[in-house]
């Protein structure tokens, strides 16, 4: 059993000051493997002192300076890759191949990127050439960072990254489920180099250290990624500060396929949503389907979740994991069960384990047809390997059945017609939108529509939701 009992507040490695421990739980063998501890109040005011104290020290150290600490610290992730890889995939169930390709590389381009974007962003301007007005960006101060389990670093990265490279000190409460993967980076953040007191971590659950942080008045922000549900009360919690909320929520993803799309795009579908064992909040869990095509693509979608294989994520390969924890697979197995009893047709996968794959949390990659957009599966985030197929008879109604959500995070659409899919494209009521597989570059602006969340991480985007602006007039 590892110990990982301590937190990293102002630059050492702390006892935390209450007992009470948390066994971390590897996904595919559903063995205790460490001992997190869960932190309370003193230990949340302890890191956020120190995170006060270096607020005026970090503000002030250059550009430049900034900028060589983060290059250090990519070179350093570049280094610990397979470290980073493994314990990804311990903690929450990435088969090993996927862990380094999909989640640790994620990690390595947000750094990446935001150096990019910091070297080029102008945290002062003129108004304009005519105004005696001038612009100034700064940091927005102490910064309270919540993180979920299924893209650790990608969240942890997407976060922390852009307040450092504006100035910000902060505390980083990654998800108490699969903590290592954040614990391992504050490690990098210590051998780069960075001021003592600047970033800071205390693990816990939502209801402690999640509120501490959210209600904290010495926190002017909280960045939040995970469930609906905990955003708002992350938003509740955090009115009698009016801190700046920054929310980055579930979503419940719309791919529609019309008869024109390419002759592959029902096959990526499936493979997209089952990716990550379907615990991506942006994944297409509702595929529309054109009805002159649509006996075609159950066969295909049915053939594609049956050829795809489940096993446990040490193993190298071209596999899905498990899902991340028990009350996952529970609720994933009582949404499949819902399917069956509201009338979708099953026609591969289902609530039973895959062969030999007893223990673990593991979830056939499932499929329904004749999907109706009022069941419980094409309504609530599954996050799990099941995908909802929807008939459809023309772009007006795939459209409005797409946006018939309180979600707007990503909604994709497959058709050779590229008019049509700028058209459909523009209809689509989310903060992201797919066309024909194409994925998003590094550095453009991730987030949601409606409960989905409000602001944008990544790129300038990503850096100004960390910033104040000021405007002085008569500056010269
Ligand atoms: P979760 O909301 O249960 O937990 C996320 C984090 O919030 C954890 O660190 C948890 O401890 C903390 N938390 C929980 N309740 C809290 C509270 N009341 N106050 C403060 N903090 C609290 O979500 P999860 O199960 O870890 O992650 C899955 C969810 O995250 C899914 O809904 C998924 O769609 C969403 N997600 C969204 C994005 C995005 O960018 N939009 C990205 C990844 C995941």
């Amino acid at each position: 059993m590892r110990d990982k009992r301590k937190f990293y507040i102002n630059g050492k490695w702390v006892n935390p000051i209450i007992k009470n421990d948390l066994e971390v739980i590897n996904p595919s063998n559903e063995v205790a493997y460490a001992t997190i501890s869960l932190g309370t109040k003193s230990d949340v005011n302890l890191a956020v002192d120190s995170a006060k104290n270096s607020f005026l020290t970090w503000n002030n150290v250059s550009k430049k300076e900034k900028i060589k600490l983060l290059e250090k610290l990519l070179s350093i992730y570049k280094n610990r890759w397979d470290d980073i890889t493994q314990t990804i995939s311990e903690e929450m169930g990435a088969p090993l191949d996927w862990s380094s390709s999909a989640q640790t590389s994620s990690g390595f381009d947000h750094i990446d990127d935001f150096i990019q974007r910091l070297k080029e962003f102008e945290f002062e301007k003129k108004f304009n050439e005519n105004s005696n007005n001038y612009i100034i960006y700064e940091p927005i101060g102490v910064c309270g960072l919540i993180t979920p389990w299924n893209w650790p670093i990608n969240q942890i990265t997407l976060k922390v990254i852009p307040a450092l490279a504006v100035g910000c000190t902060m505390i980083l409460k990654p998800s108490e489920i699969a903590p290592l993967s954040g614990m391992l980076f504050a490690e990098l953040i210590h051998e780069a180099g960075f001021p003592a007191g600047v970033f800071n971590l205390v693990n816990g659950d939502g209801a402690g250290v999640g509120t501490d942080l959210s209600s904290h008045t010495d926190i002017d922000m909280i960045s939040f990624t995970g469930s609906t549900r905990a955003g708002k009360l992350i938003s509740k919690n955090a009115a009698d500060t009016i801190k700046r909320v920054c929310l980055e929520l579930g979503g419940k993803g719309g791919n529609i396929v019309f008869a024109d799309s390419h002759p592959n795009a029902v096959r990526e579908g499936v493979k997209n949503i089952m990716s990550n064992s379907g615990q991506s909040c942006d994944a297409p869990t509702r595929m529309l389907v054109e009805k002159s095509i649509y006996k075609r693509a159950i066969e295909e979608a049915a053939d594609e979740a049956n050829k795809m294989k489940v096993d446990i994520a040490s193993k190298k390969g071209n596999h899905i994991g498990p899902v991340i924890s028990q009350k996952q697979y529970d609720k994933i197995i009582d949404l499949i069960n819902s399917g069956i009893e509201e009338g979708a047709r099953l026609v591969a996968g289902g609530p039973e384990k895959p062969n030999g794959l007893e223990k673990g949390y593991f979830v056939k990659p499932t499929i329904f047809t004749d999907v109706t957009n009022d069941m419980r599966i094409a309504k609530e985030e599954i996050f799990g390997p099941v995908l909802s197929i929807i008939p459809f008879e023309d772009e007006d109604e795939a459209v409005s059945i797409v946006n018939d959500t309180s979600y707007g995070l990503g909604n994709y659409v497959q058709t050779q017609d590229k008019e049509k899919a700028q058209r459909v494209a523009r209809k689509f009521r989310s903060g992201g939108v797919y066309i024909n597989g194409h994925s998003a570059d590094p550095g453009t602006p991730f987030g949601g529509y409606r409960q989905s969340g409000n602001g944008r991480e990544g790129g300038d985007w990503g850096l100004e939701e960390y910033l104040e602006i000021k405007t002085i007039c008569g500056w010269e």
